[in-house]
């Protein structure tokens, strides 16, 4: 049997972990609720726990476990650093230091959304392509940078913070500290506030007619679905905030010249109204080289490259060599 390596991938809401080989071929896969309110040691004592059923399952221990956590760690300790949106926020939890004995093998640790980055460049278009940026679109929006063939990770393990670029000067106050980022215009939970506004003014019937007025249940999806069912002006938000996301797009192309842009998480599943605005925009806002050869795609890995980005997280001890850390 092929060696087998460990992927946790830490969310606010649920702990999600595969087992697979060095190929990315998943041989068991489970989930557990994060219950963050428990504290630091609850919650990585389940990770360690969700290992332990996997590993039984498919009777083998694996050689190495990568987690993806919502924040910064340091790649080197495997302690975590800051993890904004969970309480306590994590401030050196030593994750490697208590995981590593219990599960018996190497434990890296690495942001989640740089870490689906590194999925992407393992299992997904990084097979053809060797420079790109990575939007994750989500609750948030993440990114990655990959040049050369590898993840860009810096002093921090922090490049690709690209969801906290500036969009714009006067624009609303962001999480992070700073104002008017593009995560506030193209966020899941920015789409869906402003579908519920637009709904409970009366402009959006047909959004209305699927969730059934139960505001609830308005999400990206039903957003898509109302806006292709006749709601201009869901469609006119949708098309307003991917234009954001355009600029933003525009801008990490200029600074970077990549071959591609991969926008995954939810927000990706806008389909072509979404995609076809930002190429649209990176057309009309990158005037300094040809964009022809520039290709904005979903990722190939769908919801699976953190999972998978763990995986290649194991195998590739952490990427402690790649580090820029002096
Ligand atoms: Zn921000």
């Amino acid at each position: 049997m092929l060696p087998l390596y460990a992927s946790a991938d830490l969310g606010g809401t649920n702990i999600a972990a595969v087992l697979a080989d060095e190929a990315g071929n998943v041989v068991a896969k489970g989930s557990a609720p994060t219950l963050s309110y428990e504290g630091p040691e609850a919650v990585v004592g389940r990770i360690g726990s969700l290992i332990e059923t996997l590993s039984k399952e498919a009777g083998a221990t694996p050689k190495a476990l990568g987690i993806g956590i919502p924040g910064l760690a340091n790649l080197r300790t495997g302690e975590t650093l800051f993890l904004p949106n969970l309480i306590t926020q994590w401030r050196n939890v030593p994750v490697r230091g208590w995981l590593a004995p219990r599960l018996g093998c190497d434990v890296y640790l690495m942001n989640d959304v740089r870490m689906a980055a590194l999925g992407e460049l393992a299992y997904g278009h990084g097979k053809t392509v060797r420079n790109f940026a990575f939007y994750a679109l989500g609750t948030g929006v993440g990114g990655g940078v990959v040049m050369g063939g590898k993840l860009q990770l810096g002093r921090l393990g922090s490049i690709g913070e690209l969801g906290h670029q500036s969009i714009d000067p006067y624009g609303l106050t962001c999480g992070c500290g700073n104002r008017g980022c593009l995560e506030l215009y193209i966020s899941g939970p920015a789409l869906t506030a402003e579908s519920v506004r637009l709904l409970l003014s009366g402009q959006a019937p047909k959004l209305n007619e699927i969730v059934q007025g139960d505001i609830g249940k308005v999400n990206v999806k039903v957003m898509g679905e109302a806006a292709a069912a006749g709601d201009e002006r869901v469609r006119a938000a949708i098309v307003r905030a991917a234009q954001c996301l355009g600029i933003g797009v525009a801008n990490t192309i200029t600074t970077i010249h990549p071959e591609m842009i991969v926008l995954g998480g939810g927000v990706a599943g806008l389909g072509d109204l979404l995609f076809d605005t930002v190429r649209q925009v990176v057309k009309e806002r990158v005037r300094m080289f040809p964009t022809d050869d520039i290709r904005i795609e979903p990722s190939l890995l769908g919801d699976q490259a953190g999972p998978l980005g763990g995986i290649a997280l194991a195998v590739r001890a952490g990427l402690l060599n790649e580090l820029d850390l002096a």
